[in-house]
């Protein structure tokens, strides 16, 4: 089995919360690792943070391909392969839908959606012709359970799940794998992105309740990357235990 020292890993929406946890994770675990986002001070700062480890790092923003594309050229150009790409990035700005605030739903749909759908387009050809690979999103318990004041987050995180899911299908010939994880609650910036101070200071608070932990999100995807190849986790919810 190859091991997580040996595996070419590109995570998109790695600079902050869940991501960058994943990125410090698999960084002590020696991975060879491609990370993104749009705040590139934030990835010098994970790259400053471990001198030894293999990190290339990227300013990208998922709704635009050629982004996307020069990422996923970093690490061909580097490596010459691609083992792992880890779908991340999101926002999360829930207001009821009377509300109308369709400039928010549209850049929620563009990055929540599109963002996967464009790492996917520029990474599974790759994998396909090597035959092995591995994409993994993530998605959230939203995407199983709809809330009032959350509809079009749930409705992109349901489409993720969809969407993942037809990866699924349609390259399991080729043993590209393919993974969604579902968290609840988890302190992270998520809450900044929501733009109604009340929600966002609610949810703020919901995420300091619930005790469910960046690190703890990033040793999901540890393991899930580190399973043998005839092993496929296609769908992990991990809740904080005492989340309803
Ligand atoms: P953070 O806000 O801390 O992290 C979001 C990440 O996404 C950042 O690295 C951000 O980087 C990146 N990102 C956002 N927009 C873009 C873009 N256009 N292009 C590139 N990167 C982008 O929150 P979380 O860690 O919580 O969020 C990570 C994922 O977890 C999201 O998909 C979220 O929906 C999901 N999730 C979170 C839960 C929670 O309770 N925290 C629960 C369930 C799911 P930058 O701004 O630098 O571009």
């Amino acid at each position: 089995m190859m091991s997580i020292k040996d595996k070419v890993i590109v995570i998109m929406g790695a600079s902050s919360g869940i991501g960058e946890a994943t990125s410090k994770l698999l960084a002590e675990k020696d991975a060879k690792l491609i990370i993104a986002a749009r705040r590139l001070d934030r990835l010098e700062a994970i790259k400053e943070a471990f001198p030894e480890a293999e990190i290339h790092i990227q300013e990208a923003d998922v709704t635009n391909y050629e982004d996307v594309q020069k990422v996923v050229g970093l690490a061909m150009d580097t490596y010459g392969r691609i083992d792992v790409l880890y779908n991340n990035a999101g926002i999360m700005p829930t207001a009821p839908i009377v509300e109308g605030h369709r400039d928010e739903w549209k850049k929620m749909l563009d990055i929540n959606i599109m963002g996967v759908l464009n790492g996917i387009a520029a990474v599974v050809p790759i994998m396909a012709e090597q035959k092995s690979g591995h994409v993994i999103a993530t998605d959230s318990v939203a995407g199983h359970v709809v809330y009032p004041g959350s509809a079009v987050y749930c409705g992109t995180k349901f489409a993720v799940r969809a969407i993942m899911e037809g990866l699924r299908q349609e390259q399991r010939e080729n043993n590209i794998k393919s993974t969604i994880i579902s968290p609840g609650a988890v302190a992270t910036e998520l809450y900044t992105t929501i733009s109604d101070k009340e929600v966002a200071e609610a949810l703020h608070q919901d995420q300091l309740e619930s005790g469910l932990t960046s690190e703890d999100i990033a040793s999901a995807v540890v393991f899930v990357i580190d399973t043998p190849a005839r092993m496929s986790v296609n769908d992990m919810i991990v809740r904080p235990t005492g989340q309803p």
